[in-house]
């Protein structure tokens, strides 16, 4: 396939440096002059749509993924995919659907799980809004990027997927930190703590398999002095979109505002910015409840 990708930063570079390695035929274009082994430099976002059969696009936030959809949308051909695994707004996500749909051009939401690690290692997971037909056209670089696309439906759905986990794993990461650190504060041993809950009740990835105690369970970034990983600054844009879609589709929910919250005091007010997300646990061992 000839594939345009827009957006090499952390996670793109790696998905495109794949792609190429699989022996696609890959243009790449990033403002930051960022090029990617296998990668031939495209001069704008336009000049690596033009031609190719998908589009794909990494970017930072919404705002950007509709500026370079409107970019390359009228560069593209009918029948072709757009392509975006940013981490975006639902309502953008349906609103370049529909944009794109008016260019007679398929649209995929395909925000990812799996972070730098995944990405460079081909092991993403894919949560998929969208056609069924663009999502089978899309399938066989889902297959080099990662090792799992779900197809959750229309289009915004893999964004409604993505923030809906994320903001499931917030919410527990803050449990089991505070857990922990009461843990401490009632002379409870920190491995003890972890060996009963880790097959207890209170079992959770975020227990489990990314324990946020240094030097407890499987190795995680509290064994790497909390170097992310998954930053704390990530952790809190996802809570905030999962916070705007709720409020645009009037949901309740309490647990992800307060979760927002947490994250947000942590990251602009405190030492969270740059850091893993479980770095809540030394957060709330230095605390009190006043
Ligand atoms: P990044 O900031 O490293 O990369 C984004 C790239 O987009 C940058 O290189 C930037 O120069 C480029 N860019 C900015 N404006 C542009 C424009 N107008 N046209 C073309 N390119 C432009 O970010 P990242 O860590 O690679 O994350 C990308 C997306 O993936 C984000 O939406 C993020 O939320 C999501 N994500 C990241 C991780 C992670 O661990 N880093 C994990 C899952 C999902």
């Amino acid at each position: 396939m000839n594939i345009g990708f827009i957006g090499l930063g952390n996670m793109g570079a790696p998905m495109a440096k794949n792609l190429a390695a699989a022996g696609h035929v890959v243009l790449g274009y990033d403002p930051a002059g960022i090029t990617t082994e296998g990668v031939t430099a495209a001069a704008s976002a336009e000049a690596a749509a033009t031609g190719a059969n998908v589009v794909i696009t990494m970017l930072p936030n919404g705002k950007i993924a509709q500026t370079v959809a409107d970019q390359v949308l009228p560069v593209m051909g009918k029948g072709t995919v757009l392509l975006d695994c940013s981490t975006i707004d639902v309502a953008t996500a349906r609103r370049i659907d529909s944009r794109a749909e008016d260019h007679g051009i398929g649209f995929l939401d395909a925000p990812v799980s799996g972070g730098v690690g995944g990405a460079e290692a081909g092991t993403l997971t894919f949560m998929v809004g969208g056609s069924a037909e663009s999502f089978a056209e899309a399938t066989p670089l889902f297959d080099i990027m990662g090792r799992t696309a779900v197809h959750c439906g229309g289009a915004g759905n893999g964004q409604s997927a993505k923030i809906c986990n994320n903001m499931i794993l917030g919410i527990t990461m803050i449990g089991t930190c505070e857990a922990f650190a009461l843990a401490d504060k009632l002379g409870l041993d920190r491995q003890a703590m972890f060996d009963v809950v880790s097959t207890s009740s209170g079992y959770s990835w975020t227990m489990n398999a990314y324990c946020p105690a240094p030097g407890i369970g499987p190795q995680s970034p509290a064994d790497n002095g909390y170097a992310p990983g998954f930053a704390a600054d990530l952790m809190l844009k996802d809570l905030r979109l999962s916070q705007q879609a709720a409020q645009d589709v009037d949901a309740d929910t309490p647990m992800g505002a307060a979760a927002t919250e947490l994250y947000k005091i942590f990251v602009e007010q405190e030492d969270g910015s740059g850091r893993d997300f479980s770095a809540m646990l030394p957060r709330f061992e230095g605390r009190t409840r006043s």
